[in-house]
């Protein structure tokens, strides 16, 4: 409801997470020159935190007194916000500092978030500087509201969480293969998918889930300080609970959770979701699918229209919690982008967990 959104102070400060070797490289300029003018304008003071090298984000928000901050920026790709909202919820103080206002600007090659904000918030599909450059208004007028998070838990016993999506095969495979590319941006994916597809592989493995309509979302009756309980989950070494449903095929071109409506600036993938639908988007692809089939539903994807394909091997069910059991450790596995070894993996959405800048 209404009593969800809030707005920065004035004047505000930010702490600015920046990584200088996201995407093509260019975080540093594109923020002094197109950021940081339109910050200044609307008395937002910046102080920015270049980052040295991967998890150096985790630990500074992990660690530091965040207290002289209105807002935590991340200006890179999804990686390194995943980066700090995974540091976040390690404080002790965890429960407090989620409701510090968390902000993405686009300076990485894959920035899902930042697309599917400027989806929300009403704008034109745009990319690039014109999507920095919305982003960046989005911070000046300093609206924010909740955001949903999804909680993952590994089968060795890592605990996760996850704002944008969770992928298993063709997907993440072009997500990862396509990191050599980086510079290209964007385009990354574009050239990942074809590569990927002349290459095509099935992945065996138990999909299961808890479908959105046959349950509400829980109640938080957690302990103070504790993290947030996954109370729609069984632990992995016991069968699923009896009202989930097994997926009765067990071989898969790719698997995706997505709880954000874009997986890229130019993929549409869920179309309905929004920034707190205490939702998972659940997609699945059935192996037998055919080359040509596949290219057509990324082609799709770019307005949003895979659906109305009716493809037979492409599912769509929103969810609230999911299940994953791969039958090998085949195949590479991702949490907002980011590589994870493959294993048996179940997750459950947390509604509005963190709070976004969103317009
Ligand atoms: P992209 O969208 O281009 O992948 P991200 O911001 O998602 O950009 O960053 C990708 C990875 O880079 C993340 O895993 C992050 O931990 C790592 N990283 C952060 N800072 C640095 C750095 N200074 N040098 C190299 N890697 C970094
Ligand atoms: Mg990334």
């Amino acid at each position: 409801g209404g009593d969800s959104y809030g707005v920065l102070p004035r004047p505000c400060r930010a702490l600015v997470l920046l990584n200088p070797q996201s995407g093509a490289g260019r975080a540093l300029e594109d923020f002094q020159a197109v950021v940081q003018p339109m910050l200044a304008e609307a008395d937002i003071a910046t102080t920015v935190f270049v980052t040295e090298r991967p998890h150096h984000a985790h630990e500074k928000v992990r660690d530091e007194d965040l207290s002289q901050w209105d807002t935590l920026v991340v200006m890179a790709g999804d990686g390194l916000l995943y980066e700090v909202v995974n540091g976040l919820m390690e404080r002790l103080d965890w429960e407090d500092t989620m409701k510090k206002p968390l902000c993405i600007l686009p300076g990485g090659s894959g920035n899902a978030l930042a697309a599917s904000i400027n989806h929300y918030a009403g704008n034109d599909h745009v990319a690039k500087k014109k999507l920095l450059t919305n982003c960046t208004f989005i911070l000046c007028k300093g609206l924010h509201t909740q955001m949903d998070l999804v909680s993952l838990s590994t089968a060795s016993g890592k605990r996760l969480f996850s704002f944008l999506g969770f992928g298993w095969g063709f997907i993440s495979d072009v997500d990862i293969d396509s990191e050599k590319y980086r510079r290209l941006g964007n385009a990354r994916f574009t050239l990942g998918t074809l590569q990927c597809l002349a290459k095509l592989r099935v992945y065996q493995g138990r999909l299961s889930y808890l479908p959105a309509g046959h349950s509400a979302l829980p109640a938080g009756t957690d302990a103070p300080g504790a993290l947030p309980s996954d109370s729609l989950l069984v632990p992995l070494c016991q069968p699923v609970p009896p009202h989930w449903t097994v997926v009765p095929e067990e071989e898969f071109v790719s698997v995706y959770a997505i709880y954000q409506s874009h997986l890229g600036t130019n993929l549409l993938m869920a179309p309905a979701a929004q920034l707190h639908d205490g939702c998972i988007h659940l997609f699945y692809l059935k192996a037998g699918i055919s080359r040509v089939a596949l290219l057509k539903i990324f082609l799709a994807m770019a307005r949003g229209t895979h659906l109305d394909l009716n493809c037979p091997h492409l599912h769509y069910v929103p969810v609230r919690a999911f299940r994953l059991e791969p039958r090998a450790a085949a195949g590479i596995m991702t949490v907002d982008g980011e590589a994870l070894a493959c294993e048996p993996v179940q997750g459950q959405i947390h509604a509005r967990l963190c709070r976004v800048l969103s317009g």
